[in-house]
C-alpha cells in the first residue's frame, strides 16, 4: 500500500517560522547587548578608575605636603633646641592634628631619640638604625623614605625633615612614621574605595614599585614593578589600561602618580566583574522580554489558528472525501474575507457537486439495464446474496421469449430492442409490489419473489405469461414467453442449483411447445 505523507499544517508553519525568528532576535540582541554593553561598561570602569586614582592621587600629594609642612614648620621651631615642653606639644600637636603619623619624633644629629609622641613606644634615648633613618641623617634633607621593615615587624615609611640650628650646623631631624597595617588617615582614605561591591580597589606603590598600601596586608612590601600599570605610574603617567595583573587576574585599571613622592596610586577592577554585571544585564532583559515574547506567540498562535482554520477546515474536508469515511458531510462554511479559503471552497464545492451527481448516476447506471429500464443481472445477484444471507425464502422465475430470433430476422434488431422494451413495462406492470423483475440477460428475464409458496409462484408466472400473450407486441402480433419456476425455501440451497432447477424447468416448458410455465 502507497504511504500517503500528509505533510504538516499551514500553522505549524507560521508558528515554527515565529518561533525561530523570536529565538533568532533574542540571541541576536542578547549578543549585540551584551557585546555593546561590555564595552561601555569597560570603558566606564576604565574612566572611573583613571578619575578615582587622579583624585586619590591629588588627596595624598595634599595630605603629604602638609604632613611635610607641618614637619617643616616644626623642625625651624626646633631649631636651637627648643624647650621641652613646646617640643613635646608640638610633636603631638603634629602626631594628632593628621591622623597621618602612628608616630612622631625628633633624633639628633648622631640618630638619637630625644622624644616621641606617643611617649610611651620606648624608643627615646635610643638610637636609630633603620635604614631610612640613616638616609635621613645621611641627607640631612626632606625625605620620604621607602617603606622598611621596622624593629618590631612592621612595614613603616618615614617623612623626615632636617632641624638645623641657629648657625646652620645639622642638629638631626624630626620624623613622621606611618606604619603601613595600622589603621592611619592614609589607610582610611584609601580603604573606603574598597566598598563597592565589584571587586573594585586601590593600592598605592612606592617609587621603587613595593606596596605601601594593598586591601590584603600580606601583600605590603611586595614588589609589583612586574604590572604593566605600575612601570606607567612610575614613569610618572596617568592613565587607564586592561591588564593582567601580577596575580593572573584580569584587571581593569586607572592610575596616577603622587607628586610629593614619587608613588603610584592604581585603583582597579576585576574584568570578571564587568562580564559578570553584563550578564546580568542581558539576563534582565530576557526576564523582561521573555513574558512580552510569550504572549506575541501565544497571539501568533490564536491568530495563525484563526488564519488558517478554513483551509484546514477545506482540507480536513477533502481528506474525509478520500477516504470515504463521512461521504455526505458538506463542505464547511468559511469566512468571507479570506479570497483564497473562498475560492478554494466554491471550487471545492462545484466539484463535490459533480462528483456527487456522476457517483449518483453512475451507481443508477450500473444497477439498471440501459435498454429496457429494468434491473440488470448484476443487481439481481445482489438482491439473491442479501436474501440468502438473512435467510429469506424466496421464488426463482426465468422467463424466455419464444422465437425471438425470427423476431430479429423479420423485423429488424431494432424491432426486436423494442419488443424486449415493450416486455419489460409489461413484466413490471404485471409484477406484485414485493416482486421484482430483472433483464438476466439477451431475451430472457427474471423475476424475484420473496415467500417460498411454490403455487403462488405458478400463479404469478401464469399471469405474466397470459398478460403478455394476451397484448399486441409492437411487431403487430403477440408475443409469447415460456417460464420455469424454482422456489428456494432452505437458505442453505446454493443459487446455483436453483438457477439450474428453473433453467430446467423453462427447459420443460420449450419442449412442451412453449408459452407455458413449469415448476422445478
Ligand atoms: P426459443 O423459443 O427456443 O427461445 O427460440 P429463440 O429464437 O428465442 O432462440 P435463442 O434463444 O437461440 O435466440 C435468442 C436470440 O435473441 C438470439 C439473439 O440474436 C437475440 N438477442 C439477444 N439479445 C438481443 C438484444 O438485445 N436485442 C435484439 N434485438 N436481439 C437480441
Ligand atoms: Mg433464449
Ligand atoms: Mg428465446
Amino acid at each position: 500500500m502507497v504511504k500517503i505523507e500528509k505533510g504538516r499544517t499551514i500553522g505549524f508553519f507560521v508558528i515554527a517560522t515565529v518561533v525561530l525568528t523570536i529565538i533568532i532576535t533574542l540571541l541576536i540582541s542578547a549578543m549585540v547587548g551584551y557585546e555593546s554593553n561590555k564595552s561601555s561598561l569597560v570603558r566606564n570602569t576604565l574612566e572611573l578608575n583613571r578619575i578615582n586614582a587622579e583624585k586619590l592621587a591629588i588627596t595624598a600629594n595634599e595630605l603629604l605636603t602638609s604632613a611635610t609642612d607641618m614637619l617643616a614648620l616644626s623642625a625651624a621651631h626646633l631649631s636651637g633646641g627648643g624647650k621641652e615642653e613646646t617640643s613635646q606639644f608640638s610633636l603631638q600637636l603634629i602626631r594628632e592634628s593628621n591622623n597621618l603619623f602612628n608616630s612622631v619624633f625628633i633624633a639628633d644629629k648622631d640618630g638619637v631619640v630625644l622624644r616621641s609622641a606617643p611617649d610611651n613606644i620606648g624608643v627615646a634615648g635610643k638610637r636609630l638604625e633603620s635604614r631610612a633613618a640613616l638616609e635621613a641623617l645621611e641627607a640631612k634633607a626632606p625625605m620620604i623614605s621607602d617603606p622598611y621593615i621596622g624593629i618590631t615587624g612592621r612595614h613603616i615609611i618615614l617623612l623626615s625633615e632636617p632641624i638645623f640650628g641657629k648657625s646652620g650646623d645639622y642638629e638631626g631631624f624630626i620624623a613622621g612614621s606611618i606604619y603601613l597595617s595600622e589603621p592611619n588617615l592614609f589607610e582610611i582614605m584609601l580603604g573606603t574605595q574598597m566598598s563597592n561591591d565589584i571587586g573594585s580597589y586601590v593600592y598605592v606603590v612606592s617609587g621603587k614599585g613595593e606596596l605601601l598600601y594593598h586591601p590584603d596586608k600580606e601583600r605590603i612590601g611586595e614588589n609589583v614593578t612586574a604590572n604593566a600599570a605600575v612601570r606607567h605610574v612610575l614613569k610618572g603617567e596617568k592613565g587607564d589600561m586592561d591588564l593582567v595583573n601580577t596575580k593572573g587576574v584580569s584587571m581593569l585599571a586607572g592610575y596616577a602618580p603622587v607628586a610629593e613622592s614619587g608613588w603610584g596610586i592604581i585603583s582597579q577592577t576585576p574584568s570578571s566583574s564587568v562580564i559578570t554585571a553584563s550578564r546580568q544585564l542581558v539576563l534582565k532583559m530576557f526576564t523582561y522580554s521573555l513574558p512580552i515574547l510569550l504572549l506575541v506567540l501565544l497571539a501568533v498562535i490564536m491568530l495563525t489558528r484563526y488564519f488558517s482554520r478554513p483551509l484546514y477546515n477545506l482540507a480536513s474536508f477533502a481528506e474525509q472525501l478520500s477516504s470515504e469515511a463521512n461521504p455526505d458531510v458538506n463542505v464547511p462554511e468559511i469566512h468571507k474575507w479570506n479570497y483564497e479559503a473562498n475560492e478554494l471552497r466554491k471550487t471545492i464545492e462545484k466539484a463535490v457537486a459533480s462528483m456527487r451527481s456522476q457517483i449518483d448516476s453512475l451507481s443508477v447506471e450500473a444497477q439498471k439495464d440501459t435498454l429496457t429500464g429494468l434491473n440488470n443481472r448484476r443487481s439481481m445477484d445482489k438482491v439473491l446474496a442479501g436474501w440468502q444471507a438473512s435467510g429469506t425464502p424466496f421464488n426463482y422465475m426465468i422467463l424466455d421469449i419464444d422465437h425471438f430470433k425470427s423476431v430479429n430476422d423479420t423485423y429488424g434488431h431494432a424491432m426486436g430492442d423494442e419488443v424486449l422494451r415493450f416486455l419489460g413495462s409489461k413484466l413490471s406492470g404485471l409484477a406484485g409490489s414485493n416482486d421484482v423483475c430483472f433483464r438476466y440477460g439477451g431475451e430472457e428475464f427474471v423475476v424475484l419473489s420473496p415467500g417460498a409458496d411454490a403455487e403462488a409462484a405458478v400463479r404469478l408466472g401464469e399471469r405474466m405469461r397470459k398478460g403478455i400473450a394476451r397484448e399486441i407486441g409492437p411487431t403487430g402480433r403477440p408475443i409469447t414467453v415460456s417460464v420455469g419456476i424454482a422456489a428456494c425455501s432452505d437458505p442453505n440451497d446454493s443459487l446455483e442449483e436453483v438457477k439450474r432447477r428453473a433453467d430446467e424447468a423453462l427447459y420443460r416448458s420449450k419442449q412442451a411447445g412453449r408459452n407455458r410455465v413449469s415448476l422445478g
